[in-house]
């Protein structure tokens, strides 16, 4: 039998179809189509502004910088989350923290947050950015998140690389209504892929700006930018540090074509979550929790293995492994990579919910390929290695 992957892109003819049509036009970079799929997201995501990057690390990045981190400044996220969350912060010279998991959602914790601003403000070491992530494709209680934002006077970028397609409160995650900026990643695990990619969502002009310039090497062609009147039409000013971190056009084609069925394969991982969720109801397992007013995005499928199963964790993942069902782990929690572990003095038993939580994960199969002939061997191999 082949592998089964725990995630897998989803392309169609028609995805292929629009990116052959960009490399037959005349721009394969800085051409229409990247304003066109920063328009088809912000429109979707009811956002001011979109804007494009080479993938979610970037976007990650340059959402720092526009916010103005650099060296002793504070940057607080989730434990359990891709490091890029973290090392985003490292970039700009700021130092990072850690914030414990909600024991249910395995997102950040409002209350450990609150609880840790407190004592961070008695101390005068308050965050300047707090990076919830919004794991699974879940948001977080982002309500309770701004309001802590509102109360400190920090900023918020929302990690939404799991969660495009997701709602909260019956609005869709990514229109920032309780955050600075939020992120999406289009890396072919993600919910939609375009290959490499990401973006950074914001309802702040000046915020916008500052992500496009910085995106682009620090280059304007604004002349109400500029310190000069310009020379000419071809005159641009350098004004600040920048990167290349944009998306090409290829890209985006193959953003924009995706896009369009992203209701329905939001839809579509939740009918295959309801049916892991059925499937799973007896066995030692803890299932995922969802939030009341949260619409997942659904890009992993996460199990607790119980305390009271059979076997461990491990026993279980290699099992499963063995019989080609390649689940993963996600995620160690940051604070334990030995790069970490060297710059930021955190103690695990700070973090009693994400060490809990990373002892007993495994991520199942979840995209839209899965058949429901694959689901039941996955079930079934489950139910054999907790027994
Ligand atoms: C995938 C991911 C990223 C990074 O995305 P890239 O597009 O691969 O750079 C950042 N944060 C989280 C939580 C992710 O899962």
């Amino acid at each position: 039998m082949t592998p089964i992957p725990y995630g897998r892109q989803d392309v169609t003819q028609d995805d292929i179809d629009a990116v052959v049509e960009i490399l037959r036009s005349d721009f394969l970079t800085q051409g229409p189509a990247v304003p066109a799929f920063e328009q088809t997201l912000q429109a979707h995501c009811q956002a001011s502004h979109a804007v494009a990057f080479s993938n979610a690390t970037a976007a990650l990045h340059i959402a720092c910088r526009a916010l103005e981190v650099g060296p002793g400044d504070l940057v607080w996220t989730s434990p359990i989350t891709f490091v890029a969350s973290a090392n985003c912060a490292l970039y700009c010279g700021a130092e990072v923290d850690f914030v414990d998991i909600d024991p249910r959602t395995w997102n950040m914790d409002p209350q450990a947050l609150a609880a840790k601003l407190e004592q961070a403000s008695r101390s005068g070491r308050l965050p300047k950015v707090v990076i919830p992530v919004h794991l699974c494709g879940q948001s977080c209680d982002m309500r309770a998140i701004g309001a802590l934002a509102a109360q400190y006077g920090f900023k918020v970028i929302e990690d939404a690389s799991h969660a495009i397609g997701g709602t909260y409160a019956g609005e869709p995650i990514g229109n920032c209504r309780y955050s600075d900026i939020t992120v999406f990643s289009f890396h072919p695990v993600k919910i939609i892929t375009t290959g490499e990619g990401g973006a950074a969502l914001t309802r702040s002009d000046l915020l916008a700006s500052r992500l496009r310039l910085l995106r682009s090497h620090g280059i304007t062609r604004e002349a109400g930018l500029m310190q000069e009147p310009p020379h000419g039409d071809w005159y641009y000013e350098q004004i600040d540090l920048g990167f290349n971190y944009r998306m090409t056009d290829m890209q985006a084609a193959l953003g924009s074509s995706q896009a369009k069925r992203l209701e329905q394969v939001v839809a579509q991982r939740h009918r295959i979550a309801q049916r892991y969720d059925s499937l799973l109801a007896d066995l030692p397992l803890q299932l995922p929790w969802q939030l009341p007013q949260t619409y997942s995005g659904m890009h992993l499928y996460v199990v607790l293995v119980g305390e009271e199963a059979g076997r461990d964790r491990k026993a279980v993942f290699d099992g499963l492994r063995a019989d080609g069902i390649l689940v993963n782990v996600h995620y160690l929690p940051v604070y334990r990579q030995p790069y970490y572990r060297q710059r930021v003095s955190c103690d695990p038993a700070q973090f009693p919910h994400a060490e809990h939580y990373y002892a007993h994960a495994i991520s199942l199969p979840m995209y839209p390929g899965l058949s429901e002939a694959q689901q039941d061997f996955i079930c079934e191999r489950l139910a054999f290695y907790l027994a």
